[in-house]
Formats: structure tokens, C-alpha cells, sequence
């Protein structure tokens, strides 16, 4: 299997199709399209791949339910066939996520709303399942008994709980697993991927894209690399990248709304996702990750002048408090947090979340021609927005099949249960490939984003000795190594370290 390798001079003497600045979901989709259509792409990545909103989410591959609620069909059908995708193409790192949400007949969440509900969404999802491995097959939903809700969730509140609904989505069981084959498929095929390096430029020749000057945050140098077509895919930073190359175009990113999910040091509170609502009728998703209580998503709009990767203490102690209200006998404390995932997403004017990706073709609003800008608003639908947006582009460029392009290709993943420790040779074997494969360039590269290690702080922090044969670096640098994993597992939580994250 090919490398990801970091040959900037290589690279900057070369000729590009497309240059995709941005490294996240929606960065990697557009390389994997891109490739699927013969294209040669080049990808930029200011920090590690999928390091930012892309690795904070609450890896739950959406269907549709919810735009059922607002008759939105069309994303409904988009988020169909996308968390189908997922499934078919990706099954070792994706699951099928059973969801339940107990009902207290209030509002539209009573049995006899679902009861016409949840068939309507099976219905209007009939091909979920086509061409996907029996064991990723999703059931249709249904609506439970009090005393079965009861048996799912025993936790559940119980006064005036008229029973349950359960629904069926699709998750991501190893999202690191899954960024990584899907670039090292984008590069097998004769992409190209940079991290660490920040595009600080465009080129231009005339009033055309030539290409974009990128700084290697490594080395502190400078390159130019080639290509008639550059694509700002920089999510919540995209409005800068575009100001950088341009000029800023609001409709972007209108407003910026942080959310934040919160893994806890505790046991799952059922075999199935929770939607519980709190007293004020916000719906928290208790995700059960690899048997761990992952909570989210609390929100707020923020000023761009606002830290955004931290959430805020006041917040975060009324979301702890709300979680407590809604399961008594949690007596869940900021002790608990192992991790806080914060992001920023798109919201409108209204403080809504945006529904709809943002897409610019600078040079049909007056600007240089060759540069483009999307901002996406979930990473279900970002393979489907990116197919979208180079089907635009590259109008003449017939795409290969999905069946076509995979069936050549290896795709290897290591999925690692939650207290998994390399334990002999073979363990550390997997590690040094991925080291020596993955670009790897700090050590929080691998114990973040190229294995799941770092969704458990305490035992990433109790394997260092382990693997620190695994790097030639010298003690000083390996210190400076350690100390940064320790920052970036501390990323987003407010004046406390994490359990776990404070002592080597
Ligand atoms: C808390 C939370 C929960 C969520 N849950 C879900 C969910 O369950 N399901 C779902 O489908 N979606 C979910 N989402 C939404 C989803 O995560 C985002 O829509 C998606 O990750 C956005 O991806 P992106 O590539 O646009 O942005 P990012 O992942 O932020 O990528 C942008 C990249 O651009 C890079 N960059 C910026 N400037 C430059 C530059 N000058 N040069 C080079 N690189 C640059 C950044 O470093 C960054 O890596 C959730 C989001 C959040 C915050």
C-alpha cells in the first residue's frame, strides 16, 4: 500500500489538476472525488488531518429522521444514501447504532406520532440497506412498551414515561481508522497530501489561479505549488482562507456556533444511543462509544473573537447539571470528563444551524477565476457535497464507480477496544507501519488522529514507555512530544485538565 508522504520540494515541482486546501472530512472527500475522476489533487493541511471540527463530532452517520420533523426530503434522501455509502464502502470502521428515546407524551414526542413516524421513515428509506452486508443492515424502527423501554434503559425516568421509540443509524466505530484509508485510497490512486502546512496565498497569473503558497509549519519554508484550480475547504476558518486569497465572503459561515460532546469515565448507560430531554426540552444524544458514555452536544453562538475550541465553564457546568437531572443517580462531577470534542459549525442570522453547505464560485461573483469555497455542515454528506462540487467544476470528467475504484484497493484497519495496549512485538509492529505509512509527524499525530489511543487519556499517557522505542527522537524533543499530546488531550475543557492528563 502507498505512503502519505511529506515531499514538499518533490511536490512543489510538479503540476497539479487541483490543489484542496483544508484537511478535514470535506478536504479528504474532495481529494477521494477528485481522484475518482482521474484528477491529480494536492491537499493541504495547515495542522494534522481531521484534527480539528472533523474530529470532534459524535461520529453518529445521520439518516434522515429528523428532516422527516420538517419535510425536508432532500436531505433526508441525501442522508440516506450517504449513511448507506458509508456502510457499503467503509464496514470495518463503521456500525450500526440502535437509538432509543423513551416518551413522555409531550409535544410531538408520543407514541402515537411515532407510531405513524417511524414507518414513514422506512418507507421513505426503503434502499437503506441495498447492496450493504447483511450484518450492517438496519432494522426498521418501532415504538416500545413502557416495561421494554425500562429493560433497554434502566435508568430511565420513569414517572410518566409512556414508553419508547427505537430508530436505527449508522455511527462510525474507528472515525481516525476511516479518515486515514479513505486518504491513503485518494493516494493509492495518485493524490497527494501535505499536513502541516498552512496555505498563506494564492498565485495567480493574470486574473487565473497558478497556485498557493504554502508554509511548512516544520521547517518554517515557503513553497509554491502548481495548479490552474484551488478549492478553500477550511470549514470554520474557511471565511479567513478566502480573505487570504481574495477577499471574505460572509455567506460562508454567517454565524459560528460551538457545541461540544463530552466523553465520561463511565460505562455506557445502555446498549443503544439515548435521546434524552433535559427539563428545558434540549435533546442531549448519549452515544455509547466502545462501551463509554459520550454525551453531546450542548451549543452557543459565539464571536469570532471568542476562544472557540474551549467550552465555556458556565456552559459546561449547566450541561452537567442538566445531565444529572435528566438520569438520577448519575452524580456525574467535572472529575469525570476524560475529554471534552468542541467545534464550530455554521449557524444563520436566526442562530439556527445552517442546513445547507455554502459554496462559491469566486470568479462568477467577480473574483479570480479557478478558485472555489465550500463549507459543509455534517460530515455524513460530505462525500455527496464534494462529488457535488467537482461535478460542477470538472463538468466534462466522468467519475469511476465506487464498486470499481475499491474493488482493486486494500483497505486495512486496526480497530482498538477501548483499553487496547500494544502488548509484544505484533502490537508495536502495527504501530511502527502506521508511523512509517501515515505521516506521522508528532506524536499526537498517532496517538490522536491514526489510532483511537487518545480517546482514553489515562492509558495514552500509560503506554508512552511502551512506544517510545517507536521514535528515533532524542529525550529533549520526545519531552516536548509528550507535552504537546498533553496540551491537545486538554484541548476544550475549561480551567481543568481531564482525569488522566496530569500526571506521566
Ligand atoms: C460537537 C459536534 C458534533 C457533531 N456531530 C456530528 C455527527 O454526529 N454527524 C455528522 O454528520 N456531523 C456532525 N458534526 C458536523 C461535522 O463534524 C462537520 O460538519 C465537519 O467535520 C466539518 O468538516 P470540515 O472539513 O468542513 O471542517 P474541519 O474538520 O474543521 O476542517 C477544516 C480544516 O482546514 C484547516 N485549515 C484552516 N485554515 C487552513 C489553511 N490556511 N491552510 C491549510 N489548512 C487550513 C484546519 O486546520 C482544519 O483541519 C458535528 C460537529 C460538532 C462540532
Amino acid at each position: 500500500m502507498k505512503e502519505i508522504k511529506r515531499d514538499l520540494e518533490k511536490f512543489a515541482a510538479e503540476k497539479f489538476d487541483l490543489i484542496i486546501v483544508g484537511g478535514g472530512i470535506y478536504g479528504i472527500m474532495l481529494l477521494l472525488e477528485a481522484v475518482r475522476r482521474g484528477l491529480k489533487p494536492l491537499l493541504l493541511e495547515k495542522e494534522d488531518f481531521c484534527g480539528k471540527t472533523s474530529h470532534n463530532h459524535l461520529r453518529t452517520v445521520h439518516g434522515g429522521l429528523r428532516y422527516l420533523q420538517s419535510l425536508d426530503l432532500f436531505r433526508f434522501r441525501d442522508s440516506i444514501k450517504e449513511r448507506r455509502w458509508f456502510l457499503k464502502y467503509f464496514p470495518e470502521f463503521t456500525g450500526v447504532l440502535p437509538c432509543l428515546m423513551p416518551l413522555y407524551n409531550k409535544g410531538i414526542y408520543r407514541k402515537s406520532v411515532f407510531r405513524i413516524g417511524l414507518p414513514v421513515n422506512d418507507i421513505l428509506s426503503f434502499d437503506r440497506n441495498f447492496s450493504v452486508s447483511r450484518e450492517k443492515h438496519l432494522p426498521g424502527g418501532k415504538v416500545l412498551s413502557k416495561e421494554k423501554t425500562i429493560e433497554l434503559f434502566p435508568s430511565v425516568d420513569t414517572n410518566e414515561l409512556k414508553g419508547g421509540m427505537v430508530w436505527y443509524d449508522g455511527c462510525l466505530t474507528e472515525f481516525q481508522g476511516f479518515y486515514i484509508a479513505a486518504l491513503k485510497l485518494a493516494v493509492q490512486m495518485g493524490a497527494k497530501a501535505l499536513n502541516y502546512v498552512e496555505a498563506v496565498g494564492l498565485i495567480r497569473q493574470n486574473d487565473e489561479v497558478s497556485g498557493v503558497k504554502g508554509k511548512d509549519r516544520e521547517s518554517g519554508k515557503e513553497f509554491a505549488f502548481n495548479a490552474p484550480v484551488v478549492i478553500n475547504a477550511c470549514g470554520p476558518w474557511s471565511r479567513d482562507t478566502a480573505g487570504i486569497f481574495e477577499k471574505d465572503y460572509p455567506r460562508l459561515f454567517k454565524k459560528r456556533k460551538l457545541l461540544w460532546n463530552v466523553l465520561f469515565d463511565r460505562e455506557a448507560l445502555s446498549s443503544h444511543a439515548l435521546g434524552l430531554r433535559s427539563k428545558a426540552g434540549f435533546v442531549y444524544f448519549f452515544h455509547p462509544w466502545k462501551g463509554r458514555l459520550l454525551v453531546g452536544s450542548p451549543e452557543k453562538l459565539v464571536e469570532k473573537s471568542e476562544a472557540e475550541t474551549v467550552a465555556p465553564f458556565q456552559k459546561m457546568e449547566e450541561f452537567i447539571r442538566d445531565i444529572n437531572e435528566i438520569v438520577s443517580g448519575l452524580g456525574l462531577e467535572y472529575k469525570d470528563i476524560l475529554r471534552v470534542y468542541p467545534g464550530v459549525l455554521p449557524a444563520e442570522p436566526d442562530g439556527s444551524f445552517s442546513g445547507r453547505p455554502a459554496f462559491i464560485d469566486h470568479h462568477k461573483n467577480g473574483g479570480v477565476k479557478g478558485l472555489y469555497s465550500i463549507s459543509g455542515v455534517k460530515f455524513t454528506t460530505a462525500r455527496l457535497e464534494s462529488d457535488r462540487v467537482l461535478g460542477r467544476i470538472f463538468r466534462h470528467k466522468k467519475a469511476i464507480s465506487y464498486d470499481e475504484m475499491l474493488s482493486k484497493k486494500e483497505i486495512c484497519c486496526h480497530s482498538m477496544a477501548y483499553d487496547w495496549q500494544p502488548n509484544g512485538e505484533d502490537d508495536l509492529e502495527i504501530l511502527k507501519k502506521i508511523i512509517k505509512e501515515e505521516s506521522v509527524v508528532h506524536l499526537s499525530d498517532l496517538i490522536l488522529r491514526r489510532t483511537s489511543l487518545g480517546d482514553n487519556p489515562p492509558r495514552a499517557l500509560a503506554i508512552l514507555a511502551k512506544i517510545r522505542s517507536l521514535f528515533d527522537w532524542d529525550n529533549k524533543k520526545w519531552d516536548e512530544e509528550v507535552d504537546l499530546l498533553r496540551k491537545q488531550l486538554r484541548e476544550g475543557f475549561p480551567n481543568q485538565k481531564p482525569r488522566g492528563a496530569g500526571n506521566r
